[in-house]
């Protein structure tokens, strides 16, 4: 079976480290046998905005939908189109009409890699954090009152489904169960936010009946940032809403070093449409166009690629020749924020070669 992938490169250092992607994926493709097809696009990025007044084509749907997975680089150039414009006319439109309603983050410390958090070694840090994509927080529903007198009143909504809720505890209550430790904690603010918060609580203590063998435990969610610093072993899969689990999945990674490792994916689990698969960071316009950029966090992306088609073997053969890299840790090869003096090439070289096997 042939899958079809869409590549996406973006903006600045997204066009860098998105060849190392595709290096280490026809690597790992070619080890394990796996059909891989490829279609590069060139819109998604600020150049095609400057040319033709928005991000992506009127038919992208269209273009994308029978693709297997959108492999993305990053967005955004914010001398030349404000951020909002470059991330809302083209990321976000993928998520919310290709209907990836999880946001999956691993968190994991690797070898070589130091924490900002004092004495934490590799093995320690290992979680994943899943953040609800579509709903809860994030609503567009409210509005201004008495606007500019001092009597302003400003109001947004949060809106939760059941549907909604429930999607995403299952997926993390699936995701948990296939894990070691096996254990899943919720994130809530149900002591503040009197309504939705509790409904969230309740839904997670019903999905949790159907995992007799998920251990599951609840935390606010100022605790829980702060035991994110303190206890990061302490964790296994974190399923939170919408903003809850932006704000884990921010935190998560950054306790895991360097911004450039760190992989994402935005998954519609049931393959109605297709997953999207990128690096944690940004088009970083201040390193862009040195050939510094590290790869690993769109290598890495690509492993998470694999094994969401079902090449799980792939996956994490990627996933080990990154922490084999990393764990030697040869300053030739790494990348400047690895305190290394090679470049996006000789990483991206690297890995690939380890992957080969
Ligand atoms: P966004 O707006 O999406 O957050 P950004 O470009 O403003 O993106 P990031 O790309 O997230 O910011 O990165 C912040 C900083 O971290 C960059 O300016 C860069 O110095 C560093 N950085 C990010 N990604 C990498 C990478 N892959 N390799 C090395 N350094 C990186
Ligand atoms: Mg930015």
């Amino acid at each position: 079976m042939t899958h079809r992938i869409a590549v996406i490169a973006g903006d600045g250092i997204g066009t860098e480290v998105m060849p190392e992607g595709l290096r280490a994926l026809e690597a790992a493709a070619k080890r394990f046998d796996i059909d891989l097809e490829y279609r590069h696009f060139e819109f998604g990025n600020c150049d095609y905005y400057l040319e033709h007044g928005q991000m992506l084509p009127d038919d992208w749907f269209d273009q994308l939908k029978d693709f297997d997975a959108l492999f993305y680089g990053a967005v955004g150039w914010p001398e030349k189109v404000p951020d909002h414009i470059s991330l809302w006319g083209s990321l976000l439109q993928f998520r919310r009409r290709f209907d990836q309603y999880i946001n999956l983050r691993p968190c994991r410390l690797m070898p070589g890699i130091k924490s900002p958090l004092a004495d934490r070694q590799s093995g320690d840090i290992d979680f994943y954090v899943v953040r609800e994509n579509t709903e809860g927080e994030y609503s567009s529903i409210g509005g201004k009152m008495f606007e500019g007198t001092e009597r302003e009143v400003v109001i947004q909504e949060t809106v939760m489904t059941r549907t909604g809720i429930d999607r995403v505890l299952k997926y993390a209550f699936d995701l948990a169960q296939t894990r070691p430790r096996k254990k899943l904690t919720s994130a809530t603010k149900s002591n503040g936010i009197s309504i939705t918060m509790p409904y969230w609580d309740e839904r997670v203590e019903e999905m949790a009946k159907k995992y007799p063998e998920v251990s599951v435990d609840k935390f606010h969610i100022d605790i829980l940032t702060a035991n994110f610093v303190m206890h990061p072993d302490w964790f296994d899969v974190v399923v939170g809403s919408n903003l809850f689990g932006d704000i884990l999945s921010d935190l998560g990674p950054a306790c895991t070093g360097t911004i450039g490792v760190a992989p994402s994916a935005n998954i519609n689990p049931e393959g109605t449409f297709p997953s999207l698969f990128e690096p944690v960071h940004g088009s970083a316009p201040d390193i862009a166009g040195k050939g510094i950029a590290n790869p690993i966090g769109q290598i890495w992306s690509a492993a998470m690629m694999l094994e969401h088609l079902g090449h799980q073997e792939a996956g994490t053969a990627i996933v080990d020749a990154i922490e084999s890299v990393l764990a030697e840790g040869d300053a030739q090869t790494l990348t400047p924020d690895l305190r290394g003096q090679g470049s996006t090439e000789s990483l991206g070289k690297a890995i690939a070669e380890r992957i080969a096997g």
